[in-house]
């Protein structure tokens, strides 16, 4: 494995331990280091130190008083490297920069019509750096962008194998890198958004997470990464058919989850936006809480499958997801009445991460290949 200029390529593995060590705790001295990883003092010495030398820890105050003596406490240091991660959509663009805990340092939204020229990936190159400026300092390391696209990508993240819904065939990590002048990964925007929720559910090595934004994706995570299937297309539950003879689906198929479920799809529809629809839905409008009807039951019908497949804990995910709380109870009701093996539904949740779902996840999967070569 490729290593990181500064670090002896000799030794990771202890110094690896003792950087996940202060991350996990967040501030820890040397001795209480030596003590959680049975290393000795003189070991734990040197690796702090070449850590610290490379700016990934610093001294943070000091700690405890046994008998006189306080002990300096160790950190993490937040903003030397850092990656950020980009949701690429229609209408706007998301940024996010996630620090080498693996947390979110800073997150801006722009509205912006996308197209597929060299005009629009200037002005996107600019938005990047403009909030790269604002939190950086002369010396940060940017390891690099993830950009989640509703797409799906090929296994290496360097192209698009398929798209339906945005002009972005001919996109390539070497093209955005000509452009942004950082490394560039492509990543599936379910992919990417069950990537981070997963991180930030320590008690969850597996998950299904469904996406419901514009459109219904889906990622099935075990052991903490997506697994991808044959050709990375794993997971796609808005192609599922949820009704045989029903709705038709801009993929050229019938009653597909997605037709029941995306936000497009409710939008156009009804012609209202996803706030005014769950506004309009509170106040009991009529029209919106018969398509709810429809849009839970059909939900319902795929969260029972992939629990009967998966027997898993799913998530609800997406803009729409991330305000499905006060109807959770509803949808976990209706998708119980659908399995033979469990009285309740306990397994769904919203999700934790909500407006940069995507583009934390493809940004922290960058600071994860980071970590492993610490
Ligand atoms: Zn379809």
């Amino acid at each position: 494995m490729e290593h990181i200029a500064g670090l002896n390529p000799e030794g990771n593995e202890n110094r690896n331990r003792i950087f996940h060590c202060i991350r996990q705790n967040k501030i820890i001295s040397r001795p209480a280091i030596a003590r959680e990883l049975e290393l000795s003092l003189p070991t734990v010495t040197t690796y702090l130190q070449e850590l610290e030398d490379n700016g990934m820890i610093y001294k943070n105050g000091s700690l405890g008083n046994t008998g006189g003596r306080r002990a300096a406490g160790y950190s993490v240091v937040r903003d030397k490297y850092i990656a950020a991660g980009i949701d690429l959509t229609e209408t706007y663009l998301m940024v996010t920069l996630v620090d080498l805990n693996g947390d979110v340092l800073r997150s801006e939204k722009k509205e912006c019509v996308f197209s597929n020229d060299a005009a629009y990936w200037n002005g996107a190159k600019d938005f990047v750096d403009s909030v790269l400026e604002q939190c950086g300092r002369p010396d940060t390391v940017v390891l690099g962008i993830g950009i989640a696209v509703q797409a799906i990508v090929t296994q290496d993240h360097s192209g698009i194998f398929y798209v339906k819904t945005m002009d972005i065939d001919n996109l390539t990590s070497e093209m955005l890198e000509d452009y942004f002048q950082y490394p560039c990964l492509l990543f599936n925007d379910a992919n990417a958004a069950g990537y981070g929720e997963i991180f930030r559910r320590p008690e969850a090595d597996n998950l299904f997470y469904i996406g419901l934004s514009d459109n219904v994706g889906g990622s099935i995570l075990i052991d903490n990464k997506p697994f991808g299937g044959q050709l990375s297309k794993s997971g796609e539950i808005g192609h599922i058919t949820v009704h045989p003879e029903g709705k038709q689906c801009y993929c050229g198929q019938r009653g597909c989850l997605d037709a029941y479920c995306s936000a497009s799809v409710l939008k156009r529809t009804l012609n209202v936006s996803i706030d005014g629809f769950f506004a309009g839905l509170a106040e009991g409008n009529e029209q919106y809480q018969e398509y709810w009807e429809e849009y839970m039951d059909m939900l319902a019908i795929a969260v029972a499958d992939i629990r009967n497949l998966c027997d898993c804990e799913i998530v609800l995910g997406g803009y729409i997801g991330s305000r499905m709380e006060t109807y959770l109870p509803e949808i976990r009701k209706r998708a119980a009445a659908r399995n033979p093996f469990e009285d309740n539904a306990d397994y769904l949740t919203t999700c934790i991460v909500k407006e940069e779902a995507l583009s934390y996840g493809s940004a922290l999967y960058l600071v994860h290949q980071f970590w492993e070569k610490i």
